[in-house]
C-alpha cells in the first residue's frame, strides 16, 4: 500500500531539535542546561494560582485572555489592541510568517539563529534567506538590509540571538529600520530581553511604538520561568496584532497559563532578582571560560556560546559524561544555559579539563 499522501516538502522539513534530557544516572546529580530554561522552580504563589485555576479547566479559557492582555498593555504602556498572545512566542513566530508571507515569498533572518524560523518559513511555503552572522556572532544588518527585494515579506532579528547570545544595539537597529521599507514586517525576537543587563541595548517595545512595521516578541518561558505553560506575546501595530489573533490556535493560552502569567507579572520584583542572579552567573561563567583560554564573544542572554567548530560534539560528550547536558550544534559550537551555581561549576570543571587535554 502506498503511504498516505502528504505535502511533498514535509519530508524535508527540519525537525525542531529540542535540548536533550540527561540520561538517567544514579552516581551523580545531572543537569539539563540545553534548553535555556530557568533553573528556579515556580514561586509558591505561582503554583497556588495554577492550582486554583485547575478547578475551572472543564471550561474553555477566555478566548481573548483579556485580563492578561490588559495587564501587559498597562505594563508596557501601549493600547490593548497592540497586544497578541500566543502559545509561546514560538507560535507567534509562525503566526507572523503566516500573516505576511505566502508561497514563494522570502523571509530573511540571520544564521545561525533560532531554529523555528526555517521550520515556519517552509511550512508557509515561503523561502528562507539566511544571512550569515558576522565573525563576532552579531547580526550582519548591512547584509540583511541589502538582501531585501520585492519578494521579502518578513525579517527576523533575534536579539539577544539564540544560540550566540549577541545583541543588536539601539543605534544599529535605528539605522537598519531607516534602510528597509517602512511597510516590511520586521520581527524583533526578544525572548531573552530580560537578561540583557546593559543600558546600551535596544528597548524593543519603544522601537515598536515608533515604527509601525516592527513586531516585538516576548515570552514568559525564560525570565519568568513558565516554559511548560506555553505563553508568549507580541507587541505590534493594531492591524498586525489583529492578524496574529486571527492566526492563533483557538483557546491556545489556557486559563492556567493566563493565571500563572498574571501572578508572575505581579511577582516581577522577586522573579527579576533571580534574573539578576543569573546575569551575574553568566558573567562569572563567561569570565571563567575566558580565563581558561576560551575565546568568547559577549552574551546578553541566559546562556553562553562557544564556537568550537569540529570539537563541538566531543565537547558536548565530555559534558554529558559528567552529567551535564548542553546543546551541541555539530561542526559549529555548543550553547550552554547558565543555571544553578552547582551546574555552572561542574560545567566549568569539564571545560577546564577539556581545555587542558587540548594542549
Ligand atoms: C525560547 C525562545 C522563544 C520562545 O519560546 P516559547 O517558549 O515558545 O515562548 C522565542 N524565540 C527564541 C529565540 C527563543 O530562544
Amino acid at each position: 500500500m502506498p503511504a498516505p499522501r502528504l505535502r511533498a516538502d514535509i519530508a524535508s522539513l527540519p525537525a525542531y531539535k529540542a535540548g536533550q534530557r540527561p540520561a538517567e544516572r544514579t552516581d551523580i546529580v545531572t543537569y539539563k542546561i540545553s534548553s535555556n530554561e530557568n533553573p528556579y522552580p515556580p514561586l509558591p504563589r505561582v503554583k497556588a494560582a495554577i492550582a486554583d485555576a485547575a478547578s475551572s479547566i472543564h471550561r474553555y479559557p477566555d478566548p481573548f485572555n483579556r485580563r492578561l492582555v490588559s495587564a501587559l498593555a498597562r505594563k508596557f504602556d501601549v493600547s490593548e489592541d497592540r497586544i497578541a498572545l500566543g502559545t509561546g512566542s514560538v507560535s507567534l513566530v509562525g503566526q507572523v510568517i503566516m500573516s505576511a508571507a505566502s508561497a514563494g515569498d522570502q523571509v530573511i533572518y540571520a544564521w545561525r539563529s533560532f531554529e523555528s524560523y526555517p521550520i515556519w518559513t517552509q511550512m508557509a511555503g515561503a523561502v528562507s534567506v539566511k544571512v550569515p552572522l558576522l565573525p563576532d556572532e552579531r547580526h550582519d544588518l548591512d547584509a540583511m538590509a541589502a538582501a531585501v527585494n520585492e519578494r521579502t515579506r518578513v525579517i527576523f532579528i533575534c536579539s539577544p540571538n539564540n544560540p550566540t547570545g549577541q545583541a543588536v544595539t539601539a543605534a544599529e537597529l535605528d539605522a537598519f529600520l531607516e534602510r528597509v521599507p517602512s511597510d516590511l514586517v520586521v520581527v524583533l525576537d526578544e525572548a531573552y530581553a530580560e537578561f540583557i543587563g546593559d543600558e546600551d541595548i535596544h528597548d524593543g517595545v519603544s522601537v515598536a511604538t515608533r515604527h509601525d512595521n516592527v513586531v516585538v516578541l516576548r515570552t514568559f518561558s525564560k525570565a519568568y520561568g513558565l516554559a511548560g505553560l506555553r505563553v508568549g506575546f507580541a507587541i505590534a501595530h493594531p492591524d498586525v496584532a489583529e492578524a496574529l489573533r486571527k492566526t492563533a490556535l483557538p483557546f491556545g493560552v489556557s486559563s492556567i497559563a493566563e493565571e500563572a502569567a498574571l501572578v508572575s507579572l505581579e511577582a516581577e520584583d522577586e522573579l527579576f532578582e533571580r534574573v539578576h542572579a543569573l546575569v551575574n552567573e553568566r558573567r562569572r561563567v563567561a569570565g571563567a571560560l575566558q580565563e581558561q583560554g576560551w575565546e568568547l564573544h559577549p552574551s546578553y542572554a541566559n546562556f553562553v556560546w562557544m564556537r568550537l567548530g569540529d570539537r563541538a560534539t566531543d565537547f558536548a560528550a565530555a559534558c554529558e559524561e559528567q552529567g551535564i547536558t548542553v546543546r551541541a550544534f555539530p561542526g559549529e559550537g555548543v550553547r550552554v544555559t547558565v543555571a544553578e551555581t552547582e551546574a555552572n561549576d561542574r560545567f566549568l570543571e569539564v571545560a577546564h579539563a577539556f581545555r587542558m587535554a587540548l594542549r
